[in-house]
């Protein structure tokens, strides 16, 4: 298939996606608040409850991304150094999300000691935040495409077919002022969005039966460590994919908007009106299936964000062994990068895993965030694979050749 072609095909695809992936986010919601967790045929009931923003809704939203973007603008930070882009330059960011967490916590949890607001209310406007979450995110997505075709600069990967181009977005770093758009929309509104709304939907159950579950009480936990430790290992985003190779458009956008903060809580929305029973050895098996998961996960992205910044340093006690390319970069093949190409990718499986069971085997509905993720991973896997091999050609073969498994040693 010549680019062009491929283009239009991909931006057929991208047409169909904008609506079908909002409306599945509504669907799972359907589901789960309306069909006590169960899968649902369409009917005139579905059609009934679709959420419209509220004047509420709208507020919360608003007042939520004003007070992430003070907290991001005016918090003192360090400064790190972005990777380098195409120019030899680097951007430089403020590192302030750890303390940006703990306060919006801390305000939070003043506010409902205050009875200034109650946290299971979240929960009660969980459509309408969804649908109005999603007007913002298309309205961003927007103001994006129309950023980048403005300020772009030479070396932005750009396909000149506008819907493609809105999907992938026309700039890899837009930025208003020192403001960087990615890399706060990446990480703060969505991210710490989704562990409230966790709480929201805790406080709801403990409304609704008067305690909560343990179930509940796991996933809230297993979620709120995940988060709190993106947070305390901020700095690595900026050697992640995302953050070095992808333009900021609708995908990124409407992904850490809307999808993040409304399927990831997908184990908590179910769990409101369910209490699986877990067995203590069940309990003891997710728990150590997460701590296996994180371990994994934590020491990957460390290993290679580590290894990056200084590759003298040993990993495992041992000399750091690498591929060093012929455009200066390096591959590592030392600790868990020489047992599969993305062991950072089965670390977080691994913990998806558990938070699904922590719902028990009643209905699929809670599994589908495991399925997605894997879904994910799996084609993340193989587009980075892609860009790599053209990037590095002959020696991501070689690195390939001594790193045999993608992401599951001996399996896959
Ligand atoms: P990586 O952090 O693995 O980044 C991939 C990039 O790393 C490659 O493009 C390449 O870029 C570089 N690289 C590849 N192999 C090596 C090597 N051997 N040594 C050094 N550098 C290498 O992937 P992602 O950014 O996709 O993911 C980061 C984390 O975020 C993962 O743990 C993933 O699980 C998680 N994640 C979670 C999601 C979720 O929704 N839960 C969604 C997406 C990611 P280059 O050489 O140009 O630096």
């Amino acid at each position: 298939m010549t680019s062009s072609k491929a283009t239009r095909a991909n931006a057929a695809t991208t047409l169909l996606l904008l609506p079908v992936l909002p409306l599945l986010v509504f669907y799972l919601w359907y589901c789960l608040a309306f069909n006590r967790g169960e899968l649902a045929l369409p009917s005139l009931d579905m059609m009934r409850q679709f959420p419209l923003p509220t004047w509420r809704s709208i507020a919360i939203i608003s007042g939520w991304l004003v007070v992430q973007v003070l907290l991001q603008l005016y918090i003192p930070g360090k400064r790190a150094e972005g990777p380098p882009l195409p120019d030899g330059s680097r951007l430089s960011y403020k590192m302030n999300g750890w303390v940006a967490w703990w306060l919006t916590w801390a305000v939070l949890a003043a506010g409902a000691a205050l009875k200034l607001y109650s946290p299971a209310e979240l929960a009660d406007q969980f459509g309408a935040l969804l649908v109005t979450a999603t007007f913002f995110a298309f309205a961003l997505s927007l103001y994006l495409y129309w950023h980048g075709r403005h300020f772009a600069t030479a070396h932005e990967r750009i396909t000149n077919n506008p819907i493609y181009d809105f999907w992938l977005g026309t700039a890899l770093n837009p930025r208003v002022g020192d403001f960087d758009l990615k890399l706060f929309f990446e990480a703060r509104p969505g991210l710490i969005a989704w562990v409230v709304l966790d709480v929201a939907l805790a406080a709801r159950q403990f409304q609704l039966n008067g305690y909560f579950s343990l179930s509940m009480i796991l996933v809230c936990v297993f979620q709120f460590l995940y988060v709190t430790d993106y947070f305390a290992h901020e700095e690595a985003i900026l050697s992640t994919w995302d953050i070095r190779h992808e333009n900021f458009g609708w995908m990124l956008c409407w992904g850490n908007v809307v999808w993040v903060p409304f399927t990831y809580t997908i184990q908590a929305q179910f769990l409101v009106n369910q209490a699986a029973a877990l067995p203590w050895w069940q309990v003891t098996a997710i728990i150590g299936l997460n701590v296996a998961g994180y371990v994994i996960f934590r020491g990957a992205n460390m290993q290679k964000h580590r290894f990056r910044k200084a590759p003298d340093r040993s990993v495992w006690g041992k000399p750091a062994a690498y591929v060093r390319t012929s455009g200066g970069s390096l591959l590592l093949m030392s600790g868990w990068w020489g047992l599969a190409r993305h062991m950072n990718y089965l670390g977080d499986l691994l913990m998806a895993l558990a938070w699904c069971l922590t719902c028990g085997f009643v209905s699929p509905l809670p599994y589908f965030y495991v399925v997605y993720l894997t879904i994910l991973l799996v084609h993340r896997e193989r587009r980075d694979h892609d860009m790599c091999s053209r990037r590095y050609g002959k020696d991501w073969d070689m690195y390939c050749d001594k790193v045999r498994y993608r992401i599951i040693p001996g399996l896959y």
